[in-house]
């Protein structure tokens, strides 16, 4: 990977190391790294979805144990995907973040008619994208499994539309859960068609578990996992228990509404400090400048949400939440 955008330092720890997923390659489902276990019973199709972002461990890691558990679903059928394969397999300890994309934001694909477009570069992204959508047409429901740069408490994402909550509270894990309105510069796998269909009984989950390389990352993504599963009743009750072991059911969970995107318009974006992520700031304390242009808390309390460190026109460079209840 050599894109200059993904070449930032990284002076984070990196304590897990990505599982060897090439034998999953050959799947049975005519797609490379996408397997389908069908209980040949009625009930919903369930996707786990791994390493839309490459250098995302956590997510090759809970999909490669569940595989390695051998189960069947009980009902309905339970499908498990690697996603970004050609950027995961480039991943490298050294430059960490290098292996996020081979070209483009593999999560930036989804929005109406541009998986479609005839002038937009074949790029690897789309290719892959391209051999994925007619899968993904058929999934009622999907846990896209991700993590973040910097450390932060687990966030459940939970989409745009409010059938995104009702599923983040009975899937119960974590306790934060966040609703947004996606990203200016493109749409998540998670808001695909359907998914962002308030009308339409499919539904989607993104679970951001932690910094990329912590090892509590990969547990909360099993974790998240099992519960996701419970939630959709395909598999038997006492699936997954020991993996549970220490995530118990949060004492209730806080639900975000992120009412406003911070998109990058200039090549001199500063934050004012070194957020991380989930400060809660008073309204009007400053958040960075964006060139000439300061970016102040518009709410109280202003949240922060995922703040990154590729600051380049054109990407999110932080979302704006505050608290909500859940029926808002
Ligand atoms: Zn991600």
């Amino acid at each position: 990977m050599t894109d200059p955008l993904l070449d930032y330092e990284n002076d984070l720890p990196v304590d897990l190391d990505p599982v060897d997923i090439t034998a999953y390659k050959s799947g049975n489902t005519g797609i490379d790294y996408l397997h389908t276990l069908d209980s040949g019973q009625p009930g919903p199709h369930v996707l786990i979805s791994a390493v839309v972002h490459g250098n995302e461990l956590c997510g090759a890691i809970a999909a490669d144990w569940l595989l390695q558990q051998k189960v069947m679903p009980i009902a309905g059928r339970l499908s498990v995907g690697f996603m970004n394969v050609a950027a995961y397999l480039s991943y490298d300890p050294g430059h960490p973040n290098r292996s996020r994309w081979v070209d483009e934001d593999f999560n930036r694909l989804w929005g109406p008619g541009v998986l479609d477009d005839p002038d937009r570069k074949v790029t690897s992204e789309v290719q892959r994208a391209r051999e994925i959508r007619p899968f993904l047409d058929n999934v009622d429901l999907l846990l896209d499994i991700h993590s973040m740069q910097q450390p932060c408490l687990p966030l459940m994402m939970a989409g745009m539309v409010a059938k995104g909550l009702v599923l983040a509270a009975k899937v119960g894990l974590p306790a934060t859960v966040v609703t947004d309105k996606g990203h200016n510069e493109g749409m998540r796998m998670r808001d695909y068609n359907a998914f962002r269909d308030p009308d339409s009984p499919r539904n989607a989950l993104l679970i951001e578990c932690g910094q990329h390389w912590e090892v509590s990352s990969a547990e909360m993504a099993k974790a998240v996992m099992v519960r996701f599963l419970h939630a959709t009743a395909i598999m038997a009750s006492d699936f997954g228990a020991g993996t549970l072991k220490s995530y118990t059911s949060p004492q209730g969970q806080n639900f975000y509404r992120v009412d406003e995107v911070v998109t990058i318009e200039t090549n001199a974006f500063v934050f004012d400090q070194q957020w991380t992520g989930f400060e809660h700031l008073a309204k009007g304390t400053l958040i960075g400048h964006d060139g000439p242009r300061a970016i102040v808390a518009p709410f109280e309390p202003t949240v922060l949400i995922m703040p990154t460190r590729r600051l380049y026109p054109g990407k999110t460079a932080v979302r704006l939440a505050q608290p909500i209840t859940p029926n808002d």
